[in-house]
């Protein structure tokens, strides 16, 4: 799911967006492009902005941790007050007309923070190494994402996620998100994970057992409209990193998390 190639260099302050909402027509406006003739940002200036960003600092095991009073813990701040007026307000609705309340969360860098990782590998990547990352399950959370989702089933909302990660990492996703507190919901009937061996029967015009060609697009928006459409949820928000988990429909009102580091279209 994830590209080798890293195309963060986007600039790190396109990514406050003050209070985040996107609908989903303006999903990518937050993007800027390389088509330009003007000489690129710096990549080696862009990488301090990014520290400066997160407050990127070693722990006393070597770890790299963001920093709770940085730019992006206030941003999250933000993006999380507004969620949770919104869950509040969009849960007693739907409840009120005998709906299913429920919001969807991607996992990697929208619930567990992967900055260690990018940063020891100066923002590239790699599928055996960051499988080794994902195995050992213990990736920080997001500040306030377990909270949130917390909050959400308290309002009596269904909490599901959708990852990129695959089947075979389901067992380390699964420690990490309980040892971080999003201890909600991590059964295989709510957590959705990449099958590309053996992927189910509504991705069926993208994917077949083997032969795996969904977009991240295809595949997430594919099992949002899974779970409205044949288990009779109502979305009434989508929390990611990535535009590519918040593009494509069954929504509801959707978050764009920060997440200078890497790209996936
Ligand atoms: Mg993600």
């Amino acid at each position: 799911m994830r590209k080798s190639l890293r195309a963060a260099a986007v600039g790190a302050a396109c990514v406050v967006a003050g209070a985040a909402l996107y609908g989903a027509g303006a999903a990518t406006a937050g993007q800027s492009t390389a088509n330009s003739t003007h000489e690129p940002y710096n990549i080696g200036l862009l990488t301090k902005d990014i520290d400066t960003y997160y407050g990127t600092t070693a722990d006393s095991n070597g770890v790299y941790q963001a920093s709770p009073d940085s730019p992006y813990a206030k941003d999250l701040a933000r993006i999380d007050a507004d969620a949770r007026k919104h869950i509040d307000q969009a849960a007693h609705t739907a409840l009120k007309h005998h709906q299913k309340p429920a919001v969807m969360f991607d996992i990697d860098d929208t619930v567990l923070l992967s900055l260690d990782y990018e940063k020891r590998n100066n923002y590239g990547y790699n599928s055996a190494t960051w499988n080794d990352y994902v195995n050992r399950a213990d990736r920080p959370a997001v500040f306030g994402s377990p909270e949130l989702i917390r909050y959400a089933r308290s309002k009596g909302v269904e909490v599901f996620y959708n990852s990129g990660l695959t089947e075979a990492q389901r067992g380390a996703a699964v420690a990490n998100l309980k040892k971080v507190g999003a201890d909600v919901n991590l059964d295989a009937g709510h957590m959705f994970l990449k099958n590309s061996a053996n992927p189910p029967a509504y991705l069926k015009d993208c994917a077949t057992p083997g032969a795996w060609t969904c977009t991240t697009v295809q595949y997430k928006a594919g099992t949002r409209k899974h779970i409205e459409d044949d288990l009779g949820y109502t979305f009434i928000a989508d929390f990611g990193d990535q535009y590519s988990d918040l593009d494509g429909g069954y929504t509801g009102r959707t978050y764009k998390l920060p997440n200078p580091t890497y790209f996936v279209g």
